[in-house]
């Protein structure tokens, strides 16, 4: 009843290096395997593409600030009512909005009519980790995780001022186990504390945050060897400090320094690639960038393209949505999250007329297109910062379709185009093989997800398959089958059935010595208790983490 042969395909598997080869899948109890008898049930895929189910590394679907941006944005549930779907199985239907910011199931349907079967919250609050795990359990069809604030955290911030680096990265352990969540997370290291205490200059990697001893590069440096110490299935996630400012380049390259040599990964480059003109206006600053990441193995990056229409820019970086606020004049919601971080909510429309907005969309283009690795420089839109995950089929279109590409930047603002790299031109065209690597086979190995993003026997079966079409965005925004965990969800273009995703979390071990004066810490100035923080028991085991 489990097994499923899928017939026929042309395979895009980088991962098992087999590109474009017509090869017959099988699926067993949720698992590729070799092969299967020959009566097990068959899905007719010839002429079509199979690829693994899509992995994002970095969206917001489950957290804190997505529910205030949900709360913040009624017209967009009014424009863009989404009714139930028509599920054959027995698995509940739930209606929903969407927009920039799809409420929980739609989020859940919509990831999967694209094809996408593991997604990222790569942004929560550890005291709000309980309700993100009750959304991403509201939240059906695709494997799912979050990443964990720590950059800001006031505990962590005294045991870098004590020089406690160690005890620094036991904390992490337990916060992360505490927490349900998957992968370390750094936001503007230091720079949100700062701004929180009123500062409202640039950080920059050696001002200090408080005390002499807590800057932005010891924070760095303290989360990057904690990830890499705790053996943790993904590298620490990191938001440089300066987002968005003319001239952050310098920011970024120096933060990148300061943990040569040891994993880490940067995520939304785009925001973090900016050089400064002599009239202090943004200009391109991918090509040092690039050239940096390209010539440095172990690091690691996602683009965090921006799309032309509607978003919303929703960050742990208080301080970014703070000035995108006063620029914009666009209604906004700013929280401190007591101890532990900040966030902030501001809609925003990137237009092709707008010089900034023309501007950042070069240059994400510009970093894929530049990048010589693509396992190393992943596909992703910040969803819902730069645009919505609905935007990735058109995304794909202009890394695979040069004439496309160029028809499009001829149309946008120049004014801050002059001397990069793509108003000079760029040729490259993406292949399949390098769609498939970033945007499943890259961001699974990233992620350090074993079973994810390849079609090797032992993999999940998580499989999309796509009807050819003369016009790419077309074809990868209507796979023609999607399966899931060996549930085929999506049949004839059509969601079918929407089965419960797995949660995707480790629970490092760590030094009990670490919870004594946790608990005072806790007794004095939070105001949850310390027994009550955890999340406690989740519903699927933790994945294994082998400290070094
Ligand atoms: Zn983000």
């Amino acid at each position: 009843m489990n097994q499923l042969r899928i017939v026929g395909g042309t395979l895009y598997d980088p991962a098992n290096g087999v590109s474009g080869e017509v090869r017959d899948i099988c699926i067993d109890d949720g698992r590729i395997v070799d092969s299967l008898p020959a009566s097990a049930r068959r899905l007719d895929a010839s002429g079509m593409v199979v690829m693994p189910g899509g992995v994002d590394i970095h969206s917001h679907v489950a957290s804190g600030s997505v529910n205030l941006a949900r709360r913040l944005l009624p017209e967009e549930h009014e424009a863009d009512p989404a009714a139930a779907p028509a599920l054959t199985g027995g698995d509940v239907a739930r209606s929903g909005t969407g927009g920039t910011i799809p409420s929980t199931f739609t989020t859940g349907y919509r990831y999967a009519g694209l094809g996408y079967t593991t997604v990222f919250d790569a942004a929560v609050a550890p005291i709000m980790a309980r309700t993100s795990h009750g959304e991403l359990d509201d939240t059906p069809i695709v494997d799912a995780g979050f990443f964990v604030l720590m950059g800001n955290d006031e505990y962590l911030l005294r045991l870098v001022a004590a020089g406690e680096r160690a005890q620094a990265r036991e904390y992490a352990a337990w916060l992360l186990g505490a927490a349900g969540g998957y992968a370390i997370k750094v936001v503007n290291p230091g720079g949100v504390e700062l701004w929180k205490r009123g500062a409202r200059d640039r950080v920059g990697l050696d001002t200090p945050v408080g005390s002499e001893r807590v800057t932005p590069r010891a924070i760095l440096e303290t989360l990057v060897e904690a990830a890499n110490g705790l053996g943790l299935p993904h590298a620490a996630h990191i938001h440089c400090n300066d987002l968005g400012v003319a001239g952050n380049v310098a920011t970024t390259l120096a933060s990148m320094r300061a943990v040569e040599g040891r994993r880490a990964h940067f995520t939304h480059l785009q925001f973090h690639a900016y050089d400064a003109a002599p009239d202090g206006t943004r200009r391109s600053g991918a090509r040092p960038l690039i050239e940096y990441i390209n010539a440095h193995p172990e690091i690691s990056g996602d683009v965090g393209q921006v799309m032309f229409g509607a978003a919303t820019t929703l960050t742990a970086d208080g301080a970014v949505e703070y000035l995108l606020h006063k620029s914009s004049g666009r209604r906004w919601v700013n929280v401190d999250i007591e101890l532990e971080t900040g966030c902030g909510v501001v809609p925003h429309t990137y237009k092709e007329k707008n010089a900034v907005s023309a501007l950042q969309w070069v240059v994400g283009l510009e970093l894929f297109l530049l990048a010589a690795d693509p396992w190393r420089m992943v596909l992703s839109t910040d969803h819902p910062n730069g645009g919505s995950f609905l935007a990735y089929p058109e995304l794909i279109r202009l890394l695979m379709d040069r004439g496309y590409r160029d028809s499009c930047l001829a149309r946008v603002n120049q004014t801050l185009l002059a001397g990069s790299a793509m108003a000079d031109g760029v040729g490259r065209e993406y292949t399949l093989d390098e769609i498939a690597i970033v945007t499943r086979a890259g961001p699974a190995r990233l992620l350090g997800l074993t079973h994810k993003g390849h079609l090797g026997p032992g993999a999940d079966a998580d499989v999309t398959v796509y009807a050819r079409d003369e016009d790419v965005s077309k074809m990868f925004a209507t796979p023609r089958y999607v399966v899931k965990g060996g549930t085929l969800v999506v049949e004839e273009g059509q969601l079918r059935r929407a089965p419960r995703g797995q949660r995707l979390h480790v629970r490092p071990g760590y030094d009990g010595a670490v919870e004594t004066p946790l608990r005072e810490f806790f007794d004095r100035h939070a105001t949850v208790s310390f027994r009550n923080y955890p999340v406690g028991d989740l519903r699927d085991t933790p994945i294994m983490v082998g400290r070094t």
